[in-house]
């Protein structure tokens, strides 16, 4: 078959959501098409591993340009490329984000009023349905099963440090520590690709090829016919009534720039033919992390000491044990100033040291990474060549606004205080990293990396309509986290979903009911 009634182009968060919830109409012919191989790796389903995909055929294994504000470091940006996209390799926590934030982005359709019901459609929590929960949605959302012993140090340090409790993030407000809910099921990761695509894989109407690289969107007299896709060593291209483009903050905006949509003097430039001239890339915004880490006194074992052969057999015979950790189990919220509408800053707390994205094996230890969610910066996104085999260029822009360096500051000297309070005070020996701890500002400019949030590139109002159709171009929308006008305040993978079953809704002519709970006050 050449021709489909639409092609959703990479099986990310928001193309598993697309082509599942496409081809639930029998009628809608649905090809899903999948630069990545297929995620039947087990460090796709052993939560504690996630980190070992880095740098893997799993992984786009992107990096940033010099950042001017991080010391000239280029960061690593790790992206899914696989079933499920980073959904298969993200750290599993299930987060929303705050009403102010979609309510801020002032189009209409995607306020919290809007998105909560896709929140709820796509969820099914494990503690049961409630004013702000669902039950029997394709998401599974549970609490993990064991917490590290390093986790629940942090929690009672926080609370020595006098940060109330928050046992629901995802609740009435966001302020406080507690633990995190995860995107698993009974102990296993829960992907895009479980949740949504497997289910729907027996369907007739729904044609899903991995091992396939979009090259280019094929546009006609101003419409969108179809792709171009390299697959086997040779290009193919097919047909389309409608192409949505979900391959993700990064390669969305790509694949419209080769296709002669975007900044025009750079398409130029480059020799591409410019068909629309979009601002697609310029309005890149992403989360800077700052993971601050200390070694333990001598004898305490952090999560590290539980990456046995055993503790493997024990995750594969009953998905228990330590490896069922998602790494990052707790955290919470803060405002570092006052008159701020919500929590400027997320923390992370992880029972071991997190250097090189997990990667290097260093001693013992604990980190606490405060995170800017209410991010004021903005960066660019550009191609380095017309050729698809080369990755884009990435300026994340971090700190280019100073109100997020002075957050991320303060958000240091915040798990400072966590560090120095309860039982944490016994438990840590120095701290890990070039910086020291002395000045918080250089501590952000040595140690921040990115918490893989990218957003904005494509984004509803510069570069797509509120029903996410690119400007000028008919037959084309792109349906990702690429297309959130500004990063939530909070992880992006459940918000990606939502947008993606709204966009779903928008693509077969539904729009959905409105919520009647969980609206805040
Ligand atoms: C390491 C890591 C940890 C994270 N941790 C969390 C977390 O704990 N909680 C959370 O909520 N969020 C987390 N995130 C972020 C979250 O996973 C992403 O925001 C979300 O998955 C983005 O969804 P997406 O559909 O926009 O893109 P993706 O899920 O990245 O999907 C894009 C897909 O398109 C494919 N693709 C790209 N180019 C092409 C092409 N040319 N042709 C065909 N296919 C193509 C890719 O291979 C990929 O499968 C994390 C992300 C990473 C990378």
């Amino acid at each position: 078959m050449n021709r489909y009634d639409v092609v959703v182009v990479g099986a990310g968060s928001a193309g598993c959501v697309l082509a599942a919830r496409l081809s639930e109409d029998r009628s809608t012919s649905v090809l899903l098409l999948e630069a990545g191989p297929p995620d039947d790796a087990l460090e796709v389903r052993l939560p504690a591993s996630f980190y070992q995909l880095f740098r893997t055929e799993r992984d786009w294994d992107l990096t940033t340009d010099p950042q001017p504000e991080l010391a000239g470091r280029r960061l690593a940006w790790p992206r899914g490329r696989t079933l499920g996209g980073s959904s298969s390799i993200n750290a599993m926590i299930y987060m929303r984000g705050a009403p102010v934030d979609y309510d801020g982005w002032g189009i209409p359709g995607w306020t919290w009023a809007d998105l909560f019901p896709y929140f709820l459609r796509a969820e099914d929590n494990a503690r049961g349905r409630s004013e702000w929960h669902a039950v029997g949605g394709p998401l599974r959302v549970e609490d993990l099963r064991r917490r590290h012993a390093l986790t629940e140090a942090f929690l009672a340090s926080a609370a020595a440090a006098g940060h109330a409790a928050n046992p629901d993030f995802n609740g009435a407000a966001q302020d406080g520590v507690g633990p995190f809910q995860v995107t698993q099921r009974r102990g296993r990761r829960w992907s895009a690709a479980d949740a949504y695509l497997r289910p729907a894989l027996r369907r007739p109407n729904l044609t899903v090829l991995t091992d396939a690289q979009v090259r280019r969107v094929l546009v006609s007299g101003g419409r969108a016919t179809g792709v171009a896709y390299g697959r086997e060593g040779r290009e193919h291209t097919v047909q389309a009534g409608e192409v949505v483009l979900a391959a993700g903050a990064v390669h969305s905006p790509q694949l419209l720039m080769l296709s002669g949509i975007g900044p025009g003097a750079h398409l130029r430039e480059l020799g591409i033919e410019v068909l629309a001239d979009l601002p697609v890339g310029e309005g890149l915004q992403d989360h800077p992390c700052v993971p601050v880490s200390w070694f333990l006194r001598p004898g305490v074992p952090d999560l590290r000491d539980d990456e046995t052969p055993a503790n493997v057999l024990r995750w594969l015979a009953g998905r228990r044990g330590p490896l069922a950790s998602n790494v990052a189990e707790a955290g919470g919220f803060l405002r570092t100033r006052d008159g701020l509408p919500a929590p400027d800053v997320q923390l992370m707390s992880m029972p071991a040291v997190v250097a090189d994205h997990g990667r290097a094996l260093l001693p013992a230890g604990v980190t606490i990474a405060p995170t800017v969610v209410d991010v004021h910066s903005r960066g660019r996104l550009t191609l380095r060549s017309a050729d698809p085999r080369w990755k884009p260029a990435i300026d994340a822009g971090y700190y280019t606004d100073p109100r997020d360096l002075d957050a991320a500051a303060a958000g240091v000297r915040a798990v400072q205080e966590i560090a120095a309070s309860g039982p944490f005070k016994d438990l840590l020996d120095r701290p890990y990293g070039p910086a020291g701890l002395a000045d918080p500002r250089r501590t952000v400019r040595e140690a921040t990396e990115t918490l893989y949030h990218p957003v904005g590139t494509c984004a509803i109002g510069p570069v797509l309509d509120p029903e996410l159709r690119v400007h000028g171009i008919a037959g084309l929308r792109v349906a990702d986290a690429g297309a959130m006008p500004t990063v939530p305040r909070g992880n992006t993978n459940a918000p990606t979903i939502a947008l993606a079953e709204r966009a779903a809704d928008l693509l077969r002519g539904r729009t959905a009911a409105r919520p009647t709970t969980g609206v805040q006050a």
